[in-house]
């Protein structure tokens, strides 16, 4: 990358006088918000669609909504200024057939331009108009009779402020004449493959044949789309696996199961595992027996039992003699997994401790003391575990539960403690698509609990307008009644969290006054932590029935004898936490019931979302949708934050050629070849392209 970025930094050849030179920087910062640096970039600046300017379409034969290239002749024009001052020219083609444009914005020279008799070649639509067909501000330019028309179809690119199609057209067709574009891959490799050589792909993007499948353009199936998808995807799979190899090659303590205090806790617990637990087990087993740090993603739905199985991996490793940690995203679930644990373990002999912000500074050093004398076994809490000052003395595993709430730099910190590089557990109940967990997450092992505890039955969920208000505070009472418990989710306010404090204590005093006759209790982020826990073990213990609460019990939340949840402003808030919230109800054997108020008039993204949640149960199938209805940029949010995408290739739609370049980057790196680095050069350049996690 280096030589052509210098190269295509430099000014351009006539920067001599002050104006060009200005120019040609401008030029180039324009560029580099395209992502182009250099010509390999520009040929690898591939176009969005394309117009058709290889053949005359007589006006008869123009099919109304497409764009298609006419000629006609001037027969008059004139600026008419009733409603706007508009440019009205009209125009005969060769059948005699008339043609009105209008141009509402235009320059004197071109009412000279467009004088009688004079000869026009225009692209655009041609609409039914007040006088018959017409056209509003359609590309043009002027033509002689028989006037050669282009040999391949016009590219239409992605551009940006200030810089032109023609101008940026011009620049890719220099480029392309200059460079090489010899391909990374081999004939063989390609024919397995079934795909066309690199040079052969670019070229006919740019320029498509006039006999070219138009359609399988235009949905990016023709074998040359499919060749530049694969690069991407290979560059992207190349990338990811290097870094999963660099891993492997690092050095971590190996923590082998002796079966002793794993089976203990087995043992203990009043439910056998399922059958995905123990498998998520054995595999977790053997990766901490590794002498090479682990980064394995748990991945299971909500109420799947993660939990459990961070424990046995927690037990392993504290057997070994090493400490480990389990760090959550808010304080609340951070603490129901401190007592939910230090119940499980305990009895075991293991020492936890609870580290959180909240704690006193007194409480804090204690804790933190214990931890760097590795008297502390198990250490839980927030990402206060690995601020600074907390010293482990040994940390062998870190666990970290809904990885995807976390920023980078938070689970960056925690790979930097303990010195060495602690195995990785990281546990998320926002289901990754396979084909995206392939993809993005190709540097990591994944391991799916495809399976619920025994026991539970799916919740029911209903969407219901707020006008009809009325029948649900209805249901929640004698849910209430019947000795059920219950949450009230208050509107999501993501703007600010002063108002959305302030609207949890309106929400509260309404449903005290709706239900003077139930025990209703309020939970929100900003209690303190004791508070919150106080309040907690109250629903816990029955003496609450009616829970409001803000999005805080989204994650983790347990309480199996709570069976109805009304989320208000469901309209509010996205798939993964509709998802989430409502599976905090359906813990117990009692049926659940999910009723999302939402307010008129909804949007169409927020329909479509309601309509997705209400139809699916299985979290996996709601993340494919979310990621079909999003895009995977934002989909993914934090863990891709600053690196880029995708471009061209769509993991949904090319799942076969995401595999392909899974299995064609570890048989390239495995045989050492030297189409990797060439490969990773021409497609990342300096970019960067993956965040090492
Ligand atoms: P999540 O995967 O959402 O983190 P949890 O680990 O919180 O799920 O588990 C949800 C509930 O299921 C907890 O109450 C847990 O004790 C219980 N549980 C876990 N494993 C089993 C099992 N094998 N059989 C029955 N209940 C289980
Ligand atoms: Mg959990």
């Amino acid at each position: 990358m280096t030589a052509a970025r210098a190269r295509s930094k430099s000014p351009g050849k006539q920067a001599r006088a002050p104006a060009p030179e200005r120019d040609g920087e401008t030029l180039q910062s324009r560029l580099a918000k395209l992502g182009i640096r250099s010509k390999r970039d520009l040929a690898l600046h591939l176009p969005l669609r394309y117009e058709d300017e290889t053949k005359i379409t007589p006006l008869s034969q123009v099919k109304g909504g497409e764009p298609a290239l006419v000629e006609a002749e001037v027969v008059d024009s004139e600026v008419k200024y009733r409603p706007r001052r508009t440019l009205v020219v009209k125009l005969v083609d060769d059948e005699g057939r008339n043609l009105w444009i209008r141009f509402l914005n235009f320059y004197p020279s071109q009412v000279k331009q467009l004088a009688p008799g004079k000869r026009v070649r225009l692209f655009g639509e041609v609409r039914a108009g007040f006088f018959g067909d017409e056209m509003v501000h359609p590309k043009y330019r002027m033509v002689e009779k028989g006037a050669p028309l282009s040999k391949s179809l016009t590219p239409v690119y992605p551009t940006t402020a200030g810089l032109s199609q023609l101008q940026l057209r011009g620049l890719i067709e220099r480029a392309l004449d200059m460079l090489v574009l010899d391909d990374t891959l081999d004939a063989k490799l390609l024919a397995k493959l079934g795909l066309p050589g690199f040079r052969e792909s670019v070229m006919l993007l740019h320029r498509p044949p006039p006999d070219v499948d138009a359609a399988s353009l235009d949905m990016r199936t023709h074998p040359a789309w499919r060749r530049l998808k694969f690069d991407e995807l290979l560059a992207q799979q190349l990338a990811m696996r290097i870094a999963y190899r660099e891993r492997r090659a690092k050095v971590a303590p190996p923590l082998p199961d002796a079966h002793t205090l794993t089976n203990a806790l087995v043992k203990s617990l009043p439910f056998p595992l399922t059958r995905a637990q123990r498998n998520a087990q054995q595999v977790i087993a053997k990766d901490l027996a590794q002498p090479h740090p682990m980064r394995r993603l748990l991945q299971g739905d909500v109420g799947s039992g993660k939990t459990l199985v961070a424990a046995l991996a927690a037990v392993q490793c504290i057997e070994n003699g090493w400490q480990a940690a389990l760090m959550a995203p808010t304080e609340i679930l951070a603490e129901q997994h401190y007592l939910k644990l230090r119940h499980w373990l305990e009895p075991l002999g293991v020492k936890v401790a609870w580290l959180a912000g909240s704690l006193k500074p007194r409480e804090k050093k204690i804790a933190m003391e214990a931890i760097s004398r590795g008297e502390t076994q198990l250490a839980i809490g927030t990402h206060a575990l690995f601020q600074e000052g907390v010293e482990f003395a040994r940390l062998g595993l870190a666990v970290v539960d809904e990885q995807h709430r976390f920023g980078v730099e938070q689970r960056l910190a925690l790979v930097a403690k303990g010195g060495g590089e602690p195995h990785q557990l990281m546990m998320s109940a926002t289901p990754i698509p396979r084909t995206l967990s392939m993809s993005y997450f190709a540097d990591l092992d994944v391991t799916v609990i495809d399976e619920m505890p025994p026991g539970r039955s799916p919740v029911i969920t209903k969407l219901v307008s707020e006008e009809r208000r009325d029948e649900v505070i209805a249901r929640v009472r004698e849910s209430c009644r019947d000795g059920s418990q219950a949450y009230w989710v208050c509107p999501l306010i993501e703007e600010s969290e002063t108002l959305q404090l302030k609207t949890a204590i309106e929400t509260f005093e309404t449903i005290k006054q709706t239900f003077p006759d139930l025990s209703v209790g309020l939970v929100h982020g900003r209690l303190k932590t004791a508070e919150k826990a106080q309040v907690m073990e109250a629903f816990k213990a029955r003496v609450i029935q009616l829970l409001v609460a803000t999005t805080v019990i989204e994650v983790g939340v347990d309480v199996p004898n709570a069976t109805l949840m009304v989320i208000e402003h469901a309209e509010r808030m996205g798939l993964a936490q509709l998802h989430q919230l409502r599976g905090r109800v359906g813990r117990g054997s009692q049926q659940s019931l999910a009723i999302l108020l939402y307010y008129q008039p909804l949007s169409e993204a927020a329909r479509a979302r309601l309509k997705i949640i209400y139809e699916n149960n299985d979290g996996f199938e709601i993340a494919r949708q979310d990621l079909l209805l999003r895009g995977p940029g934002e989909f993914l949010g934090a863990r891709q934050s600053g690196a880029p995408l995708l471009r061209f290739a769509d993991i949904e739609a090319d799942t076969d050629l995401v595999e392909a370049a899974r299995n064609v980057a570890d048989e390239l790196i495995a045989a050492k070849s030297h189409a990797v680095a060439d490969h990773l050069e021409r497609w990342l350049g300096s970019r960067q392209f993956y965040l090492k996690a």
